[in-house]
């Protein structure tokens, strides 16, 4: 039988049900579909979530200029070294300073939250409006909203209109977030959370925090990331009364005091964490340790705040609930293939403004983001090669019609090289030295070891800045490769991440926010847990009116022959 998913159909489906699934067994603390995730180190026995991937240590590690679009890099010894023969041309937006307050450390060391979120996380767009000819620092302004309230501190809230634009923008493209509000005319699930976050606070960001106070909860909120703040947008957010800490282009110290401004006020005690990155959490617990006695849970959205939980965990110092969004099914298949299958060609063309019809380019890993970034491509009139090592994702893709074949036997002839493994050095100097004149090379993978970029840091080629995060990295005979982002994460480096896949997150957040903050005493223990399958399948199916989807009802006689609900879960836990 054939559905229609309508909006009024999705407000049928109660909140409050999707939790009960996991209501503990009387003989178990623990809901049987809320198992713990795999700690670190541990033996992976059969109930836990395969695929859980941490961050190598070393792809955290990035230097402050490199940051910056500079040109120190880090040696594999990890001295940090200048780049060899370097020809820059200088742009304007390199040329900001961000913040003359002086500080105790200085400018912020970016080895902390910077590389952590910014690397694993997604930004939005820059700021539309940079007011960087007004260089008072938020902290030295008095600022009111039209309401007379103070209690916030943000670039300029004269831009709050223009904010306010942008995040109605937003709204169009989050039609889950907007059908939680919905539900929220009839019962406020959040009602009593107070919610302190640390995120990157753009358009979707604010969208995320209006419905969470539409659920009934308070919400503070600082930037887990220096330069990702919308200043407009958080413009908005103050005018619209809430509490944020944030502008564009913070010092260490600023960014370290606008997180505690969110947590450190008299009267006021957040019992809910939604971090991105772990710096928020990290200082609740070397600040106000105490405070985990109220606090219900945390929601961690990045793989580096999820890695640190689970050593939190794994050294017995994780005293609440914690939840694994990065993980969660809904995200990783929506970020990871339809994220890049969207943003690979933006990437590409923004920076080198290369037509794809006809070109040949090589994609190095045909797992999520390589079929993404190999589907976008073949759309294009591309001719794509697939190089693979894992002999199930290789037959994939030579079913899926691209041709399988190892690196060095078309690395003469292609156009453009991307890599998509999450592994290191799969793009070496022999490579990179083989390569055509003219040949992009670039990155799609969590970190930026996959190409061997130290190894073109030497005397004999030549490196010109082309543009903002493109390079052309020169041989002695004049060929030139084109390097983009220098080899870090391309997407996030130089284009946007659609609001839709955003969305997909941002609820999955919101659900988790409210799982933690209604669950009954002792349904989680202090650990860290995935979301339900059910619950995924209730944040797809909020997106799914969207398309004017029809889903297919099982009947009764169809779901006893599965052994399943009618109502989900659909699939196993482990299944990805
Ligand atoms: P995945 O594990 O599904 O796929 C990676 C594939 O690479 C696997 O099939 C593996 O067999 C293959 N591989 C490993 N080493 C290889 C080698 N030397 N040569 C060829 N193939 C090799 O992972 P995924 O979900 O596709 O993610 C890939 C990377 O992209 C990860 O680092 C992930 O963190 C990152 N990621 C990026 C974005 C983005 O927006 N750019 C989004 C999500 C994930």
């Amino acid at each position: 039988m054939s559905v229609p998913v309508s909006a009024a159909k999705m407000a049928e489906v109660q909140l409050k049900d999707v939790p009960v699934e996991n209501e503990p067994k009387a003989t178990s603390a623990t809901s049987p579909t809320m198992e713990p995730v795999v700690k670190a180190g541990d033996p992976s026995p059969g109930f836990l979530t395969p695929n859980t991937k941490m961050p190598q240590a070393s792809a955290m590690k990035r230097t402050e200029t490199q940051q910056n679009g500079g040109d120190a890099f880090v040696n594999r010894d990890g001295t940090v070294a200048e780049a060899p023969r370097l020809k820059k041309i200088q742009f304007a937006d390199q040329k900001q300073e961000f913040n003359k307050r002086p500080t105790k450390i200085g400018r912020r060391s970016l080895s902390r939250s910077i590389s952590q979120s910014s690397t694993d996380s997604y930004g939005s767009a820059a700021s539309y409006t940079d007011s960087s000819d007004d260089e008072t620092s938020p902290r030295d302004k008095q600022q009111k909203n039209s309401k007379g309230s103070g209690d916030f501190c943000i670039k300029n809230i004269k831009q709050a209109d223009f904010g306010r634009r942008e995040i109605e923008i937003a709204e169009q493209e989050m039609p889950a977030l907007m059908a939680l509000r919905k539900r929220a005319q009839g019962e406020k699930p959040l009602a009593g959370a107070k919610v302190v976050g640390c995120t990157h606070i753009t358009a979707q960001t604010a969208v995320l925090m209006e419905t969470l106070s539409a659920l009934g909860a308070q919400c503070r909120w600082a930037a887990c990331n220096i330069y990702s703040t919308q200043n407009e947008v958080a413009a908005a957010l103050a005018e619209g009364g809430f509490s944020v800490f944030a502008w564009k282009g913070e010092s260490e110290d600023d960014f370290w005091w606008c997180i505690d401004r969110c947590v450190n006020l008299e009267g006021w005690q957040p019992n809910m964490i939604l971090d991105d990155g772990g710096d928020l959490t990290h200082w609740v617990y070397k600040k106000y340790p105490n405070m985990f006695k109220k606090i219900k849970g945390i929601v961690e959205e990045s793989v580096t705040g999820v890695h640190r939980l689970y050593q939190l965990s794994k050294a017995g110092k994780l005293c609440v609930p914690a939840m694994n969004v990065n993980d969660s099914v809904t995200k990783q298949k929506f970020d990871n293939l339809y994220c890049c299958r969207e943003s690979i060609l933006d990437g590409l063309k923004r920076t080198t403004d290369v037509m794809f019809g006809g070109k040949q380019v090589v994609v190095c890993g045909y797992g999520e983001v390589g079929k993404g970034c190999c589907a976008a491509l073949k759309a294009m009139g591309s001719i794509v090669y697939v190089t693979e090592i894992d002999p199930i994702c290789a037959l994939q893709a030579c079913m899926d019609g691209f041709r399988l074949v190892k690196l060095n036997e078309v690395i003469r002839q292609v156009d453009i090289v991307i890599t998509c493994t999450g592994n290191k050095n799969v793009v070496v100097r022999e490579y990179l030295d083989r390569m055509k004149n003219g040949c992009i090379v670039c990155n799609m993978g969590h970190s930026n070891t996959e190409i061997d970029v130290a190894s073109l840091r030497t005397p004999e080629l030549t490196w010109e800045r082309v543009r903002s995060q493109v390079d052309h990295v020169i041989w002695p005979d004049g060929k030139r490769i084109v390097l983009l982002a220098e080899g870090r994460l391309l997407n996030l480096s130089c284009s946007t991440v659609p609001t839709f896949v955003l969305s997909i997150t941002a609820t999955t957040q919101a659900l988790a926010l409210i799982e933690l903050y209604n669950a009954p005493e002792g349904r989680y223990k202090q650990d860290v847990y995935l979301l339900p399958k059910k619950m995924d399948e209730y944040v797809a199916s909020l997106h799914l009116p969207t398309f004017d989807a029809h889903l297919t009802e099982l009947s009764d006689e169809q779901a006893k022959y599965l052994g399943l609900n009618k109502n989900g879960p659909f699939k196993p836990n482990y299944y990805r």
